[in-house]
């Protein structure tokens, strides 16, 4: 199958030089000439594995063999065999997509990431080494490396703000293991660190033998894998009889960068019966304001919140969403340059209310978030980090704004041990300076297993311990 730029359809690449290249030489996102039909109906009967390979193989069908892909990237990296289990918690299933290497959802991707880029690379015959390079707010960076360690033929590098990320994410960054990998603080923020990386993009004519590429979820190779799990979520209420094959299943997604939420739109259009696709926000409402008015605007300051990964003011996959909608590249590229030079823009109205037939906005400030993590432990015993509780707050809400009883599934995108203060804070407890022993007082309180990655993180060797000034990140990479 080919892909396009979202910018221009005469931008075409097949669908391994896509994954191979990330971004589309025009700025624009890659996406597929059709989004695939699919038998759904028999999908959601199969475990997680194959389902992950006729799922990811129905987007990218030139890569292969999937199913040995799948299974180098899944098997024994997960904390079972599900890899993405169900819950039911209360009045909603919650979908848990935290019990990978790094205790974060994008874990489900970037597992997967390395097996369709290497396999990618021999296919087209590529002979050169990549090296990804990444700069990272968090969860991506740590992902990232778990999942590029030691794979052949490909070198990662990883940019993070010194002091801009929780401990015990830099704790996980800066002890990583692997032949291939490299970890750099950077002195300055999330933004110095991307900036930098994106200059050595422009500069990468000065690098031969080397192709440069990026894990961010740019890449249609990160948007494939996350598909899979809304049709093994639907299968698992199935099972459990909760409905019948056809029924409407909402699913309440905390949005940043608009990439997990539109793997479920894919889903939808690829033929599960999903009904509303919740989109979660936290204080930082674009998405919200833009669900309801039409009007993308990102002209207001970042705000930081107990939420960091949805700290966001640009959400990169809504411009494939543009133009799925649409199926105009000259729409979605002027609306797109708009945004840069103006920094916001209008949809047009049709545009507007076809996006809200299938998407509903809502955004949860801290307080409301914190609130929603006690109460749903208290009334159910289930414990949320604080991007799920938004996306609990909203799907309350949305059921309440519309009176929709559809089952609705919250997905559950990272684990409470990544962010202990939040949540010891949400629960009414005192909170420890030091991140791990905040780790060790939730446990002692709430008896919920630390997840294996987050254990013994505190006496490991940390192996990388350069912070460099921001200008200095082109030549740090010139020397790997
Ligand atoms: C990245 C991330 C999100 C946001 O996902 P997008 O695909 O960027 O919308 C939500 N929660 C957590 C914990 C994340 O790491």
């Amino acid at each position: 199958m080919f892909c396009h730029s979202t910018r221009d359809k005469n931008r075409r690449a097949g669908c391994a030089q896509a994954v191979l290249e990330g971004l589309a030489p025009d700025g624009g996102l890659y996406v597929p000439e059709k989004i695939p039909q699919v038998d759904a109906k028999a999908w959601v009967n199969l475990p997680f594995l194959p389902l992950a390979a006729q799922v990811i193989s129905s987007v990218l069908p030139e890569i292969s063999p999937m199913e040995e892909l799948v299974d180098k990237a899944y098997t024994g990296k997960f904390s079972g065999p599900e890899v993405t289990p169900t819950v039911q918690a209360g009045p909603f299933t919650v979908l848990e997509l935290f019990h990978g290497p790094t205790g974060a959802f994008k874990d489900v991707a970037l597992c997967m990431l390395p097996q369709l880029l290497t396999a990618a690379k021999s296919q087209n015959g590529m002979e050169e080494d990549i090296l990804i390079l990444t700069a990272t707010s968090g969860d991506t960076g740590k992902a990232a490396l778990e999942g590029f360690r030691d794979v052949p033929g490909v070198k990662i590098c990883v940019f993070y703000p010194q002091g801009g990320v929780s401990p015990v994410q830099e704790a996980q960054m800066v002890t990583q293991e692997g032949r291939n990998v490299f970890v750099f603080g950077v002195k300055g923020n999330f933004d110095d660190a991307q900036s930098g990386v994106k200059h050595i993009f422009a500069a990468a004519g000065k690098m031969p033998g080397v192709r440069l590429s990026t894990a961010n979820s740019m890449n249609l190779g990160r948007l494939a894998p996350q598909i899979t799990y809304y049709f093994k979520a639907y299968g698992d209420l199935l099972k459990r009889g909760e409905i019948a094959w056809g029924q409407k299943v909402n699913f309440s997604v905390p949005t940043g960068n608009f990439g997990d939420i539109l793997a479920g739109y894919m889903a939808k259009e690829m033929g599960l019966p999903v009904g509303r696709l919740i989109c979660a926000s936290n204080e930082n409402n674009v998405l919200t304001d833009f669900l309801t008015t039409g009007v993308y605007d990102r002209r207001r300051p970042l705000r930081k919140t107990i939420s960091p990964s949805m700290d966001i003011l640009v959400s990169s996959n809504l411009e494939r969403l543009l133009y799925f909608v649409s199926g105009d590249t000259a729409l979605v590229k002027g609306l797109m340059s708009k945004l840069t030079r103006d920094g916001h823009y209008t949809l047009p109205e049709a545009l507007l209310r076809a996006i809200q037939t299938q998407f509903w906005g809502g955004w949860c400030g801290d307080g409301r978030g914190k609130a929603a993590i006690r109460r749903v432990y208290q009334d159910y015993g289930y414990l949320c980090d604080p991007h799920t509780a938004a996306g609990w707050a909203v799907a309350e809400e949305y059921r309440a704004a519309t009176g929709d009883e559809a089952p609705m599934v919250v997905l559950s995108t990272a684990s409470a041990y990544k962010f202990p203060e939040a949540v010891l804070s949400a629960l009414g407890e005192d909170c420890p300076e030091n991140g791990f022993a905040a780790m060790a007082r939730l446990h002692e309180r709430t008896g919920v297993p630390v997840p294996q990655s987050l254990l013994g993180l505190e006496r490991k060797p940390r192996l990388h311990t350069r912070v460099i000034p921001k200008e200095e990140m082109l030549s740090c990479v010139l020397g790997l």
